[in-house]
């Protein structure tokens, strides 16, 4: 390709760059995308495309736990690890090819390279071609985070490796409480690893509601999984195949592979801000950007994790195309970065949307808690011993819905519909009024008829 002139260079082909690109050259623009690794980002290619399958893969060990009960003789059941990677493999690959085509049928333009700031209106490719833009979208996403080098991190694998591991550790470590961490805990146990989980903190899932850290670990720890708080990893040691983790509490575990789990860093280094004169924020080293995913350059946009603002991949999508719609759509459009709902695919699942009890309380002088713990239905039979956690934090005052966590199966699916409702402002009553589906879990969400709290607070002088 010789040096061009476009009217966009995105650089990063994920989730919002690709949205970004196609929007724009459907707006007439001149798009080139720059990606330097496979089109389609972070999600499709080594995160919620392959870790949901490897869910997948995972649940299947619960529901053969579990057809016992249901009169189902199953022979021994076998699984093998490379067919599930060679499967995964194949359809990210197909998803690849179906990025790069979506992109390239919208009229914009691929450039498999990496792509860095010459000065504010010119990338220099890896090729050590120039382009001159008329606007710019920073779309690189994130990396996982190794924290402080301790000795023996050349060992640890992060979630960028776990997709590609050439077997199942009989025994697994993984250091964080978050997301990534505990969905691959549950992932690795399901298929029968021995998992441990070493969160620094008291308790996993900082940030959730506090009935949801506590009944997911619950959940986590009576499927087999051991979860250690209060210390963190020290030093890991490897003697031929086998690994030591050394842990701050002074005991150390041997398993067969040790990961990391303790967040992601944007992916700003390297990239020529400076030559560009783009700012980053101070507190959290993503992006600094306006409402509308402006820089402090104004013809440079950033969007998705680079922005650290909520790093989920629909918000990185929602945000590349308000972009889009905002420079070549003549339609200025901010991102509503409220009441986003999110689930973890931790087993079971966590559902989530609005605010935790305690920001509810935070915020709010009249606080009502409705709230369920209890066994499902198929439980009766399949004799498992896994609990269903639904709970509502309504406002007492105006009783508008503020918050709904739910953990329990297909709580992912759940809370995309809540989601609805809670961005509609729905109140308790109209919970109430709408009728049940029977039997169902979900049904207890609209017959939680008595608060369980009542939190009232004087208003702050
Ligand atoms: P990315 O998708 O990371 O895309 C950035 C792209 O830019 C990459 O392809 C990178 O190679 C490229 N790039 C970087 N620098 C350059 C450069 N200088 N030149 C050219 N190319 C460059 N979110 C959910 O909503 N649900 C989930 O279930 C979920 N699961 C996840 C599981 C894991 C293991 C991980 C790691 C993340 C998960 N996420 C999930 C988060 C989600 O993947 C991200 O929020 C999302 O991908 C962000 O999109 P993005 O466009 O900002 O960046
Ligand atoms: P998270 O921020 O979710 O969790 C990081 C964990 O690591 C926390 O428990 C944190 O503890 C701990 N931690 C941070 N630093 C250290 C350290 N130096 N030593 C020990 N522990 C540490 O990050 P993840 O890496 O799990 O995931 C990154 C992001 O990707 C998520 O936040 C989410 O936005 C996205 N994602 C979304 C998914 C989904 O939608 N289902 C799935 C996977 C990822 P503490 O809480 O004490 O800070």
């Amino acid at each position: 390709m010789a040096d061009a002139r476009v009217d966009l260079f995105v650089i990063g082909g994920g989730s919002g760059g690709v949205r970004a690109a196609r929007i724009a050259a459907g707006y007439g623009a001149s798009v080139l995308v720059a990606e330097e690794y496979r089109m389609g980002g972070t999600c499709v290619i080594r995160g919620c495309v392959p870790k949901k399958l490897m869910v997948y893969a995972s649940h299947v060990r619960h529901e053969l736990d579990e057809a016992a009960g249901f009169g189902w003789t199953i022979p021994e059941a076998t699984f093998d690890w490379a067919t599930l990677i060679a499967n995964k493999d194949k359809e990210i690959a197909r998803l690849e090819a179906a990025y790069t085509a979506n992109v390239e049928k919208s009229g914009a333009r691929i450039v498999k390279t990496r792509a860095v700031f010459e000065d504010a209106h010119t990338l220099r490719l890896g090729t050590g071609e120039r382009v001159t833009a008329a606007h710019v979208l920073i779309a690189t996403g994130g990396a996982p985070n190794h924290g402080d080098a301790i000795p023996g991190i050349e060992h640890v694998i992060s979630s960028n490796e776990v997709f590609h591991l050439p077997a199942l550790p009989k025994r697994i470590v993984i250091q964080g409480g978050g997301y990534i961490a505990l969905e691959f805990a549950c992932i690795f146990a399901g298929l029968g690893s021995d998992v441990t989980v070493v969160y620094r903190g008291e308790n996993i899932l900082r940030g959730f509601d506090e009935d949801v850290r506590a009944h997911v670990r619950g959940e986590m720890e009576k499927s087999g999984i051991t979860i250690l708080t209060g210390c963190v990893v020290t030093r890991v040691d490897k003697h031929g195949d086998v690994f030591t983790t050394h842990l701050s509490s002074g005991s150390s575990i041997a398993s067969d592979r040790v990961m990391f789990a303790i967040g992601r860093h944007p992916n700003v280094k390297g990239l020529g801000l400076d030559n560009a004169g783009v700012a980053l924020n101070p507190v959290n080293g993503g992006i600094a950007v306006d409402a509308f995913s402006r820089t402090s350059v104004p013809h440079i946009y950033a969007v998705g994790d680079v922005t650290q603002r909520i790093n989920l991949t629909p918000v990185a999508i929602r945000e590349g195309h308000a972009f889009a719609d905002t420079v070549f759509g003549g339609r200025p459009t901010r991102v509503d970065h409220n009441d986003i709902p999110t689930a973890v695919f931790t087993q079971p699942e966590v559902g989530t949307v609005g605010l935790t009890e305690a920001e509810a309380r935070a915020q709010y002088t009249h606080v009502d808690i409705y709230k369920a713990s209890f066994r499902p239905l198929k439980a009766t039979l399949s004799g498992s011993e896994s609990r269903v956690l639904m709970k509502l934090i309504v406002d007492g005052r105006t009783d508008r819905i503020l918050g709904c966590h739910i953990v329990g199966p297909e709580a992912g699916e759940l809370i995309q519909v809540v989601g609805i409702a809670v961005k509609m402002k729905a109140t308790k009553a109209d919970f109430d009024a709408t009728v049940a589906v029977h039997p169902t879990a979900a049904e207890e969400l609209v017959t939680l008829r008595t608060p369980t709290a009542r939190h009232v607070r004087e208003a702050a002088e």
